[in-house]
């Protein structure tokens, strides 16, 4: 054996079994079988061919200090090959705990692997909460925040805006603090897996409060129009979901906290109408799996996102694209999109409007830009929703559109980095941290390195 070989694989033995790959074993329900993973809704199977569970910091590090390519991987709630790499996937599904609540400082730090529905019910439990969550909390924290992934409200900024520091293994198996005051701070935490892996992560809290949520049916697109501002602001924060036909949103979700002043909204809102059932925003399915309506108050992580823990989140079996545009073009967009109708809706589920404020990461689409984000669920019908993916972004171009980092997109990538003013500091720093390009990945090749 040469000796390089065998330093390599003594480090190995020493590190214990968690450096043996996993890729035999499930990960998690759903589309993880052996050898063959694939991203939650089942669109996409990551290339690598080995992937490690391991149980610490330090042996996330020794992994990367012995490993070639690789990637973190989340829960997997990714549309793309973002979290793919050529060799090797790093989960911390181990490392999923909640380990200290810092009451006096008012912030959380959880493991790398944990996800939203892992801690938040716990951290309620200690009189605590986060400002906001996504449509689901099914989620990594660490994943979520390396895409910007975010809930609605005006006031609200994405999820990543609650990050008040990480620990970080670096491309070279250093393990770093980054927190608010470190230069990097800004490009790290929505760092779309290119500098390291996140094995902790700490965030801001505040004290516990309760939501109810009340949803109206059918509200006139003139209606939204005129009223934009004042429906988005009616609540901590709201969603409104669209088919985009008939001239109406079909419904608003309406999340409003209990400590803050409650009018009464009646059974009639801008001409919608006040649900009198729990619904599903794809009406015809069950709502089950839905957070509880009708204005029943509950705790923030049990109304914050739209699904619950447990249960499936959204369709299940579909696509998403997703793109942000200034907020006071919201409205514009939302009439050019809706011409597009008959096209749009044969291969469409639902589609979500929300709002974001603006933020500090270099590459977070609401980068010091207040925004309206469009979504749309997909039937899984890839080839028309390619299409139609291209089509929209050519209709929303002139808004300065940018994707979902985390969802399908076609913006052609040298005009996508031209949006992100911060983008050239952000490939510096990418260069920096990992000269040698060990978290590079065809994602990253496209849409990051430029070739
Ligand atoms: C049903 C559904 C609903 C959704 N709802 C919303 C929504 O409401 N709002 C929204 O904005 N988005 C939403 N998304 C998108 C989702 O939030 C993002 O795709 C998010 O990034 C997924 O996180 P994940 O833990 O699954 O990460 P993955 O998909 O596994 O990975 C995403 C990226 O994070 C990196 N990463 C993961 N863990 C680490 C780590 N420990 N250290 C460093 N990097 C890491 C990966 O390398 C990869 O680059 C939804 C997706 C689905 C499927």
């Amino acid at each position: 054996m040469k000796r390089k070989e065998f330093i390599k694989r003594s480090t190995l033995m020493v590190a214990g079994s968690m450096l043996v790959p996993y890729s035999a074993t499930p990960l998690n329900p759903g589309n993880m079988t052996q050898n063959i993973r694939k991203n939650w809704a089942g669109n996409y199977q990551y290339k690598a061919p080995n992937l490690y569970l391991p149980g610490s910091a330090e042996e996330v590090s020794a992994l990367v200090k012995m490993k070639d390519p690789q990637k973190a991987l989340g829960s997997r709630h990714c549309f793309n090959n973002i979290a793919d790499s050529p060799n090797t996937q790093i989960s911390l599904q181990k490392l999923s705990r909640m380990l200290e609540v810092d009451k006096e400082n008012r912030t959380v730090t959880v493991e790398g692997g944990a996800r939203y529905g892992d801690f938040c019910e716990a951290l309620d439990q200690q009189g605590f909460a986060l400002h906001n969550l996504a449509s689901l909390p099914h989620i990594t924290a660490t994943g979520a925040c390396a895409t910007a992934t975010h809930g609605s409200g005006v006031g609200n900024g994405n999820l990543a805006t609650a990050v008040s520091a990480v620990e970080l293994v670096t491309p070279s198996g250093d393990i770093v603090t980054i927190n608010r005051e470190h230069q990097d701070f800004n490009a790290v935490v929505v760092g779309l897996g290119a500098f390291g892996i996140i094995t902790k992560i700490k965030l801001n809290i505040e004290p516990s409060y309760q939501v109810r949520q009340d949803i109206f049916q059918e509200l006139p697109v003139e209606m939204m129009a005129d009223h934009f501002d004042e429906i988005m602001s009616a609540g901590y924060s709201v969603s409104l979901f669209t088919d985009w036909r008939y001239k109406k949103v079909s419904q608003v979700w309406i999340k409003r906290r209990m400590d803050q002043e409650i009018s009464d909204l009646g059974d009639e809102y801008y001409g919608a109408r006040a649900a009198d059932r729990n619904l599903h925003p794809i009406v015809a399915l069950s709502a089950e799996n839905c957070t509880e309506q009708m204005g029943v108050p509950g705790p923030w992580w049990n109304r914050l996102p739209h699904f619950k823990m447990g249960f499936t989140p959204s369709g299940g079996e579909e696509l998403q694209s997703e793109f942000f545009i200034p907020r006071e073009n919201a409205v514009d967009a939302y009439l050019a999109i809706e011409k597009m109708s008959d096209e749009i809706y044969p291969h469409l589920l639902i589609s979500e409007i929300r709002t974001i404020k603006a933020d500090e990461f270099w590459m977070s689409p609401c980068y010091q830009q207040d925004s309206v984000a469009i979504h749309y669920t997909w039937k899984q019908q890839p080839a028309e929703v390619k299409a139609l993916i291209s089509r929209i972004e050519a209709e929303l171009e002139p808004y300065g559109v940018k994707p979902h980092w985390g969802k399908l997109f076609s913006v052609d990538p040298v005009a996508l980095r031209e949006r992100y003013e911060r983008y050239e500091d952000f490939l510096s720093l990418a260069r920096n941290y990992d000269p040698e390009g060990k978290f590079r990945n065809a994602y990253l090749d496209k849409n990051i390195y430029p070739v």
